[in-house]
């Protein structure tokens, strides 16, 4: 899939699913959602978390840990179902996001456009959000940021044949409604809640990690960039939403620091090491921890910091002083 196609499925893909929750809405209107669909929409909606956190973003991203090949091949097709590009794509984006967050150059900062106000508050969170899919101009180059997933044949198969995994997670919700009820109008709407409505709710809540968690909420660590902690979103997002964090430890398998910072893509991995299926999990111990938010205390973050402040640290210095992020 070259640029080009990229755009037109990135088009497609965002009208889609609107009109998928169009239908879904007039339906449920009607009182024609049953169990069933919830079920359905319920099962893919975990397929496709768990493909984009601990697929896309932890294993193939960062390297957080390590699989069977069966497993990998597993998580990176899960991730594809939830349609928010090829691995070899979205990788590369993600790699460049955190070289370069909320600095000239990241792919999706809130921060890109320096308007003042609420206008440009408005503008570059919708940027952040959906916005930056949408530029024709923006590609972050696999030789550069991804070679490792260019020579993974496995990862250029799902790549080139995204599409079709794309499809499958529209098919895979009707069959599974047509198995639940039997009747091919339970196939239709299981595809459709399954299939258009998961689209469009999954992706809104990886897009909310991108846009709210580089703008509201809590940050522990020093990080050279604007992410946030924002716990409410932590249960949907698979922990992806424990994203100062994250940045702070990019490699970590596991974004929630604290027992009470539920991160369900982080229990995944742990019960997959525990059953031999995952090795070389990169844990973040306490100490190292502690260095980093005494650092973020030092310059005059912690705990009582302004969540939201008139000044984005990112922009109050072009060239960091908290550090170099070591992010693969
Ligand atoms: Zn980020
Ligand atoms: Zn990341």
């Amino acid at each position: 899939m070259d640029g080009r196609e990229h755009y037109t499925f990135i088009l497609i893909s965002a009208l889609l699913p609107l009109f998928g929750v169009a239908a879904a809405v007039v339906l449920l209107w009607n009182r024609l959602v049953g169990p069933a669909d919830l079920i359905v929409f319920g099962i893919m909606y975990v397929i496709a978390g768990l493909g984009v956190s601990t697929g896309y973003h932890r294993l193939l991203a960062h390297r957080a840990f390590k699989t069977t090949r069966p497993l990998r091949i597993f998580f990176a097709s899960a991730g594809a179902v939830a349609g928010q590009g090829p691995p070899v794509i979205w990788v590369a984006h993600h790699r460049r996001h955190h070289r370069v967050a909320d600095k000239p150059g990241d792919p999706h900062s809130p921060y890109s456009d320096e308007e003042p106000g609420i206008k440009g508050a408005l503008k570059g969170l919708w940027h952040a959000h959906m916005g930056w899919l949408f530029d024709r101009g923006l590609s972050s180059d696999p030789m550069r940021y991804c070679p490792d997933i260019l020579r993974d044949k496995d990862m250029r198969f799902i790549s080139k044949y995204f599409v079709w995994f794309v499809a499958g997670g529209v098919v895979l919700p009707g069959l599974l409604g047509l198995a639940l009820t039997g009747t091919l109008f339970g196939a239709m709407t299981g595809a459709l809640w399954g299939g258009f409505v998961r689209f469009f709710v999954a992706n809104h809540i990886t897009y909310a990690v991108n846009s709210i968690g580089h703008y509201f909420g809590r940050r522990r660590f020093a990080t050279p960039d604007e992410s946030r902690n924002v716990g409410w979103l932590a249960l949907f997002s698979f922990g992806e939403a424990w994203h100062n964090n994250h940045h702070a430890f990019p490699r970590s398998a596991s974004h929630g620091m604290r027992w009470y910072e539920l991160d369900i893509s982080a229990l995944v991995i742990r019960s997959l090491e525990k059953l031999g299926l995952a090795t070389n999990v990169i844990r973040i111990d306490r100490e190292r921890q502690d260095q980093k938010a005494i650092a973020w205390e030092k310059l005059g973050g912690g705990r009582h910091a302004r969540s939201n402040p008139d000044k984005p640290l990112a922009l109050r210095s072009r060239t960091s002083a908290v550090g170099i992020v070591d992010v693969e």
